[in-house]
This record gives C-alpha cells, structure tokens and sequence, in this order.
C-alpha cells in the first residue's frame, strides 16, 4: 500500500537506512530518494540497495517528494532547512527524527509558511551503530514513535505520518515537545551522560590498569562502553539541546548516588536491600511493557 508517492530521506545512518528498509519491505512508498553529503555514503546506500534514487545534491533531492524526512544530527537542521525550504512541494510532508523535540520546533517554526506541512517525530529505537550497514527493517517494531506536532498542524498530515510509523511497526503517541524532552531526559539522555561519565573516568589512568580493566571488564562495564560508543556527534547535539532538562535529571541522580555512597559507607545494609528490590521492580515492569 503506497502512502507516498515519493519519500526523500536526508541522511542515510542508522536511522534513515532502518526507515528505507522498513518502507521498502512494506511498500510504503513508491519512491525512495535518498541525500546523502558523501558520495562515499551514497555508494554504500546503492550497494545495499535502500533506495531507487540518489543524489548528493540537497535541493533537488525534495524536488518531487510528497515526503522528506530529516534523518542527520540536530546540528544540521538549520542549515539543510534553509536550503531546501523553497524546494520541497507545496502541500508535501517535512518529518523528522531528531531526538530533541522543543529544539526542533522552533526551528520548524521558521519554516511554517512555506506551503508544506510539517509532523514532527522521534522513534525511540535505535543501537549505538551508525551508518547505512547498521540499519534494519525491524528497528521500529514495537517501539514508540513520539509525534511532537505544533497547535496550528494539518490533521491529514497528522494521519499520514502516524500511518506511515504504524506500517513501520511502531506504536504513535502524540505529545508537546516540551514533555516529550523531560521524559526522554530521563530515560534516554541522562544514561548516556552517566555511561559517558564512567567509561570517561579510566581514560586517565595510566596503560597498565587501562589494560587491566579492559581485559577484566566484566558485564557491567562493558555494558557502559556499548552506550557510551554511541555517534559522538549525534549525543552532543542531544546533550546541548535539552541542557535544562538534562542538567535537572543529573542533579536527581546525583541525589541519589549520594545517598547509596553513604549508606555503602556506613554499612546500612538493610537500605541498600531495600532500594535494590525496588529497582529491580523497575526492570520488571519494562519487562511486562515488552520494552526490554
Ligand atoms: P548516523 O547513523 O550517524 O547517521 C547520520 C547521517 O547524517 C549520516 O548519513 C551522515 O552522513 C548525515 N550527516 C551528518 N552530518 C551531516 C551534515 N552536516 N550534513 C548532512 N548530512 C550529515 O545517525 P543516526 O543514528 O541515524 O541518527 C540520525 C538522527 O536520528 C539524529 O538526529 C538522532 O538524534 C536521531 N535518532 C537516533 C537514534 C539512535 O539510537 N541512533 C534513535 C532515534 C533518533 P555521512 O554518512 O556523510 O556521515
């Protein structure tokens, strides 16, 4: 079933190939137009065969798309948008997957009189890979797929985004940015912070227990240095764009890193017990949400 007559996809990573693949499968669209900046990266698009059109060239690359989706950093949006602004189809869909929302709006909001109609989105899937050969057509299957549109959106614009992200085997919730970046604040940018933080505090030591502990690095560490692999680029973008809600959360976690260092320090066993039943409790619940 073909929602689209033809989609563009700016950026070809993780997230851009995983769609390509998903609407290819599925058949969602009847183009694919993928923009990559690289001629290197375009090449590996074609040797995987994720779209039917290719180009390194950003302003045609919209020209006939009745769908474009931004799939780069956050960094980028600015600057991409202003040059294919007066490019993309009165009446077509820009989209997005950036997974900073507020940001995004009021970049979007610059743009709002341009003819096309804009649905924000975030699917909240991914793996600490990048590139074209990272992605697959399942990525989004029973994941979440935020939609952050703004008050005055196009309802049938509405409706074709979350149609398409439901044909990509995602569930959609709708949500103001503003919410939606103090959840994932929590949930998704502040891990990543503190994965950062651990992995980054052996890079001083010296050689010979570097060496150590990559070679005794068990489960818990080694965990951390999966996280913390992740797009450099990609996570200091996120990081700089929801800062306030980010710094919030890390002064929570601070608080509570505090309080169990103390406890380990003045043996109150009892306490650690009981705060480690109710963190498994957590586990638990994303278990039975078929999140894990
Ligand atoms: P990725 O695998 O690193 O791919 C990024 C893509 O953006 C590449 O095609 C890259 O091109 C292109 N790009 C980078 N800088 C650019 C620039 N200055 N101009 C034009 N193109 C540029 O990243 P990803 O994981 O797909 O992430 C893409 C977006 O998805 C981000 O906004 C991120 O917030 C969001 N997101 C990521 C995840 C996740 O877990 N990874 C999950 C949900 C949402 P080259 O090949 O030339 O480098």
């Amino acid at each position: 079933m073909n929602l689209f007559k033809q989609t563009t996809l700016i950026g070809i990573g993780l997230i851009g190939s995983s769609i390509a693949r998903a609407i290819k499968k599925k058949n969602l669209s009847k183009r694919i137009c993928i923009f990559s900046r690289s001629q290197k990266t375009i090449n590996k698009a074609k040797k995987l065969k994720l779209g039917n059109i290719y180009t390194t060239h950003l302003k045609q690359s919209v020209k006939n798309s009745d769908l474009v989706i931004l799939c780069t950093p956050l960094s980028t949006y600015e600057t991409i948008l202003k040059k294919i602004s007066n490019n993309i189809m009165p009446n077509a869909i820009l989209s997005d997957v950036g997974s900073v929302k507020l940001s995004v709006d009021k970049i979007f909001s610059k743009f709002l009189n341009k003819g096309f109609h804009i649905i924000p989105a975030h699917p909240i899937a991914g793996t600490e890979k990048s590139g074209p050969e990272a992605g697959f057509a399942e990525l989004f299957v029973r994941r979440w797929c935020v939609l952050t549109p703004s008050s005055n959106y196009d309802k049938k614009s509405l409706n074709k985004i979350q149609k398409l992200w439901i044909n990509l085997g995602s569930k959609t919730l709708i949500m103001k940015p503003e919410k939606h970046d103090k959840i994932l604040a929590l949930t998704s940018h502040m891990p990543h912070l503190i994965s950062y933080s651990i992995v980054s505090s052996v890079l001083n030591i010296n050689a010979k227990e570097k060496s150590k502990v990559i070679k005794f690095s068990a489960g818990g560490f080694r965990d951390f240095t999966r996280i913390a692999s992740s797009d450099a680029i990609m996570w200091k973008d996120i990081f700089l764009n929801n800062k306030k809600n980010l710094l919030k959360t890390v002064k929570e976690f601070e608080k509570s890193l505090n309080l169990i260092k103390n406890l380990v320090k003045t043996d109150k066993s009892k306490k650690l017990l009981n705060i480690f039943s109710k963190t498994k409790q957590i586990r638990r619940l994303i278990e039975k949400e078929k999140q894990d």
